[in-house]
């Protein structure tokens, strides 16, 4: 029996990356090898000299289409010399993680992501020509009035199990419409790779509702919270001691570092971080326990237990998260060292 393959790669969409694929038919026994598209469709190459190759680097089975078929999650290379793309930031993961591996980095990230209409760009709950009721009800909401769109949520959720990707729960967000999954925790560079496939069963689903899954920082302006990629972190040494809690968090913090990061964090950061709507202001850095308006914050368990984890709730939603992974890890893991 044949089975296909959707090889799925990341383009040069500015500012935002987006997911691209497309579907390689194989024989029987057959394996996903290097292939190739045309990437002057896709912001990657000139017209006269289009060819950008795909390397497997990370399959799952494919839940949407079951059976044999799977889903291949590709690096880009120029073809001359087998460079890595200068949009492959796969390949800045995969350098921090053969940097500090040996500190066994791991992270959980947040995915929050709102739902829209594919015409009008209104989110769902949201009625026709106006607004719902101030935010206050829906976080982690139960109810017709409060929830829209669970049952894509569950489906999603179920694809990447049966992917085998490391989902590691779900909730409903601030803003109607608006959604959370969270993937981890896993090292620098598989984070990546299941959070890039779990996006892409997120967009494909909504093809199947008529529902954009926008992953846009702040897509209603107003009192409304943005949509953030929260991200956790921890090493070896920080899952035993508070010492290198702190020496993670000032490392974030250091001369030039906050800069840095913000510049990787995706696109229209300064529309989110504003001071309101628990975040801390772009062009500010702090650190604290338990605090939601602050840059980094260590869970109250984590100040409590003395060792654990951080979370860097700057990443934007529509962050890269090889970018994002590789920058803390190379910022905390130098620290450490
Ligand atoms: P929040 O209270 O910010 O909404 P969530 O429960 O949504 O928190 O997410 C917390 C994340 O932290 C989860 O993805 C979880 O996998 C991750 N996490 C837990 N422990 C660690 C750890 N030691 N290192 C890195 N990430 C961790
Ligand atoms: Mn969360
Ligand atoms: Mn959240
Ligand atoms: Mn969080």
């Amino acid at each position: 029996m044949t089975y296909r393959a959707e090889y799925i790669w990341i383009d040069g969409t500015e500012p935002t990356a987006e997911i691209r694929s497309k579907t390689k038919v194989l024989a029987d026994g057959e394996k996903p090898g290097t292939w190739g598209f045309d990437g002057s469709s896709t912001n990657q190459a000139p017209g006269d000299n289009s060819d950008v190759v795909l390397e497997p680097v990370f399959q799952c089975p494919d839940p949407i289409r079951g059976g044999d078929n799977i889903l291949v999650l590709c690096e880009t290379f120029i073809p001359e010399d087998m460079s890595p793309h200068p949009t492959n930031t796969r390949a800045l993961a995969r350098a921090a993680m053969d940097k500090y591996g040996a500190q066994e980095p791991i992270f959980g990230l947040e995915q929050e992501y709102t739902m829209l209409d594919p015409v009008t760009a209104w989110p769902a709950g949201f009625p026709d020509h106006g607004y719902p009721r101030p935010q206050g009800p829906y976080y982690c909401g139960v109810g017709a009035v409060r929830i829209h769109g669970r049952d894509l949520v569950e489906r999603h959720t179920t694809y990447c199990i049966e992917a085998g990707l490391a989902i590691s729960g779900t909730n409903a967000e601030v803003m109607p419409g608006q959604w959370e999954f969270q993937i981890g925790p896993v090292d620098t560079l598989t984070v990546g790779d299941h959070m890039w496939m779990a996006r892409y069963l997120l967009f494909r689903i909504g093809e199947e509702y008529g529902v954009e899954l926008s992953i846009e920082a702040k897509p209603m302006k107003g009192d409304w919270n943005g949509a953030g990629m929260h991200s956790n972190f921890s090493t070896k040494a920080m899952r035993e001691n508070y010492d290198a809690i702190i020496t993670a968090c000032e490392s974030l913090g250091a001369p030039g570092k906050p800069e840095e990061h913000i510049k990787g964090y995706g696109s229209g950061i300064q529309d989110r971080l504003t001071g309101a709507h628990e975040t801390q202001r772009f062009d500010t850095f702090s650190y604290g326990v338990s605090d939601r308006g602050a840059s980094v914050r260590i869970p109250w368990q984590v100040a409590r237990d003395k060792q654990g984890y951080i979370e860097d709730r700057r990443p934007n939603a529509n962050a890269d998260p090889y970018v994002v992974a590789a920058l803390i890890t190379n910022t905390c893991c130098e620290a450490l060292a």
